[in-house]
């Protein structure tokens, strides 16, 4: 047993956010600290935030040993918090430090909560009754004794807040005092569940089995779009819920919408808590502190909610686990999908992961039985999958710079006529890729980035999507000089725009990409007008492919099947099979059956064959046939290493003696290969070398790692990111 309480004067390791590689020792503060406790200490001149670890070590001079300054008024970390920061950083091989500052991603953690109005049913009636008067009453009698903020109130309502203002000068409502940092409503589970069909309530009740069990087990729940996935592990959640466990929900950034949350207020009669990028400090705060302590049920959150600090965590659901968003590609580099399986194990919890088209990863994994599978076969309801085609682009009569083959012009034109939608699909932002000279060839690069300027028209300017650079769409060639010669090749959404609007000048088109709003919010108001059905004409990227129900859309167009599979990326197929089966997921979802058309120069290419054909197993088969063969992930393990600097020359030099001295990666086996330019060989003005590592799969991969790393001292500028099983090569 380790020691659970400091008395004041006992010597304590505490660990900060702080790049130190090591735990700090500092004497207990009066009135003691119990393992775990987040406290504020002395650094230097400054207060920082940390976590005390276990017994100082005592080596350093007592007397001089400073002392805590104060625990804070929040939960101590839990033993296995504790334990998964650990395994998370030895795994990802990031120090502990930066896995604590992941941790404690709120502002304020410490300070005393602070007080905010809210507004519950007075003890008098008003003296003249409103139609305004009235709702604010009716709500609040219905929620009985709760309270709500000012806002909430008259929203909820559908009034002014002076209407409110007004009953509390009548005493009929009251207006008190609470601290901000309130705990979220409580749920209920039994509120309004769904009638399941039989596929469905199968799929519940396992995994309701799975969590009274208590244990860790991780569940693979596949299932077309549209076929109640959502319905299915929402059950989940109920019984978590009757548990008196948390429940966490992840989704991909993009997906976080309000439709999501207003499922969750239909199940469960309140709203959950919500943590991702758009949610204010002070929420994050509050959310953080009421996960601690326990007054949040339901967290709904983007990747890294799971570094909250649950209290008795016993579900995580990963909603489309196979989404490329979930692995964090800067900072910590770490796949959230994986640490959910870490961190459920820790604690003792349930996982289930979501998908129509699961990662190869996970696949494999219900394969070799380590994860269940549950399988809901087909869409809820009379809607059917879509029957899918390929466009043989070689024998479509098409002139330059056009890229709608009549084929799939006259497929559009019959839905128009129809009164239904189409999507045409491009995974291109902006209008061109390439912006070329005719005079001497000179294509438009970025300054800073080994990447090639694409054309934004929307806002008239060039962009690195590498870096974010824009500069002004130049008049002259910059490097010939010669005057009207730069031309836009190839096609992005805004260029199909132009096309499509030629081709249907009476339709009303919209062009959907993540760049063309202000907001988020000014996005999700656009997709809600278009699914209502204001648009005849989708045009959009993978932000389309990504959750949204549109249901008149009957027809989706995929401009360039091929585009996902000229990458040298290990997963380039797996992507495009993913990709195209959710588009073709759009179409069709409610009573009208959908039709996807894929445009290609490869209609006998492998994936587009099993995409065409919907046969799941036989592209998972034989992709995972392959990559066996080839000894990588999931078959085998591997590392990417990024070196990055302001001299070609000095990163190659490092690249080279990290290939020579590569000893302690062949004592386990394993093969160094590099180095090379990265694929986009500098970025933001660094020049960028890779090495890929490749070893067995139960080859101790971190430790050879750390220990080969730490040969080498960065000098000056240079710097090293270790990615443990690399999803993006780039
Ligand atoms: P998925 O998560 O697999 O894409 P959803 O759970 O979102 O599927 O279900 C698709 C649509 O069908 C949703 O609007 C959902 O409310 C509805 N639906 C699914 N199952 C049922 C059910 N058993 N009863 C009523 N509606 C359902
Ligand atoms: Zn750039």
């Amino acid at each position: 047993m380790s020691q659970e309480f400091f008395h004041e004067g006992e010597l304590v390791a505490v660990l900060t956010a702080q790049p130190l590689d090591r735990f700090l020792d500092y004497k207990a503060t009066e009135g003691g600290c119990h393992l775990g406790a987040f406290v504020e200490v002395p650094l230097g001149p400054r207060k920082v935030l940390g976590v005390v670890w276990g017994p100082g070590k005592g080596d350093f001079d007592y007397k001089k040993v400073r002392s805590v300054i104060r625990v804070l008024d929040v939960a101590p970390m839990r033993d296995e918090m504790r334990q998964f920061l650990t395994r998370a950083a030895d795994y990802t091989l990031t120090p502990l430090h930066a896995m604590l500052r992941l941790a404690t991603r709120a502002p304020g953690l410490g300070d005393a909560p602070s007080m905010r109005k809210v507004y519950r049913l007075g003890d008098q009636e008003p003296d003249r009754v409103t139609t305004a008067r009235t709702k604010v009453l009716e709500v609040l009698r219905d929620y009985g004794g709760l309270s709500f903020t000012l806002k909430e109130l008259a929203d909820m309502a559908g009034v002014g807040s002076s209407v409110v203002k007004g009953l509390v000068k009548l005493g009929a409502v009251a207006e008190v005092d609470a601290p901000r940092d309130m705990p979220y409503p409580m749920l209920d589970p039994d509120y309004g569940g769904k009638e399941l069909s039989p596929d469905q309530a199968a799929g519940a009740d396992a995994l309701r089995a799975d969590l009274r069990s208590d244990k860790y087990g991780t569940t693979l729940l596949k299932g077309v779009t549209g076929s109640g996935k959502t319905e299915v592990y929402l059950e989940a959640v109920a019984e978590c819920l009757r548990m008196g466990r948390q429940a966490l929900v992840l989704l991909p950034e993009i997906a976080l919408s309000g439709e999501f949350i207003n499922r969750v207020e239909a199940r469960f009669g309140m709203k959950p808590a919500e943590w991702h990028s758009g949610v204010t400090m002070t929420e994050r705060r509050r959310c953080w502190r009421m996960v601690g302590q326990g007054d949040a049920q339901l967290i709904v959150g983007a990747r890294s909610a799971l570094f909250l600090p649950f209290q008795n965590l016993g579900l995580i659901v990963v909603d489309e686990e196979h989404d490329t968003s979930y692995k964090q590609e800067d900072g910590v580099l770490y796949n959230a999908r994986d640490m959910t399986v870490l961190r459920a194990a820790i604690n003792g919890a349930q996982v289930v992961l979501a998908s129509a088209t699961p990662s190869l990863e996970s696949w494999a994994n219900a394969d070799q039985g380590k994860y269940k599978r549950l399988e809901l076969k087909s869409r809820y309801g009379p809607a059917i999958m879509p029957k899918m085609s390929a466009i043989d682009m070689r024998v479509e009569d098409l002139p330059g710079g056009k890229w709608v083959s009549p084929a799939l012009r006259q497929a559009i034109a019959q839905r128009i006529e129809k009164g239904e939608q189409s999507l045409v699909f491009l995974n291109r932002r902006g209008y061109a890729p390439i912006t070329l000279c005719r005079a001497c060839g000179h294509q438009i690069g970025c300054d800073h980035c080994d990447a090639r300027m694409v054309e934004h028209r929307f806002l008239k300017r060039l962009m690195c999507h590498q870096c974010g650079e824009t500069k002004p769409m130049p008049n002259v060639c910059p490097h010939c000089e010669a005057e009207d010669k730069l031309s836009a090749v190839g096609p992005g959404v805004e260029r199909m725009g132009e096309e499509i609007t030629d081709l249907f000048p009476d339709a009303r088109v919209a062009v959907l990409s993540s760049d063309l709003y202000g907001s988020a919010r000014a996005m999700k108001a656009h997709i809600e007008e278009i699914a209502q059905g204001g648009t005849d004409i989708i045009i959009g990227t993978q932000l389309v492919a990504k959750g949204h129900n549109f249901p008149k859309l009957t027809l989706v167009g995929v401009i360039d099947a091929d585009l996902g599979l000229q990458g040298s990326d290990l997963r380039a197929a797996e992507r495009t099979f993913q990709l195209m089966r959710q588009v073709a997921g759009r179409a069709g979802r409610a009573e009208t059956p959908g039709e996807a058309l894929l445009q290609t120069y490869q209609p006998e290419h492998g994936v587009i064959r099993a995409i065409l054909a919907g046969d799941e197993e036989a592209f998972w088969s034989a992709e995972a046939h392959e990559r066996k063969d080839a000894g990588v992930p999931p078959y085998g393990r591997m590392a990417g290493i990024i070196l990055s600097g302001t001299t070609a020359e000095e990163v190659f030099d490092l690249g080279n003696a990290m290939a020579r001295q590569d000893g302690p990666l062949r004592r386990i086996g394993a093969q160094v290969f590099g180095p090379a330019p990265a694929p986009i060989a500098r970025v933001r003005g660094r020049h960028r070398v890779r090495l890929l590592v490749k070893a067995e799969k139960s080859a101790p991969l971190q430790q050879a790692l750390a220990q080969w790393a730490g040969q080498f001292k960065l000098r000056g500028e240079l710097r090293m990111a270790i990615d443990i099983d690399p999803q993006s090569f780039y």
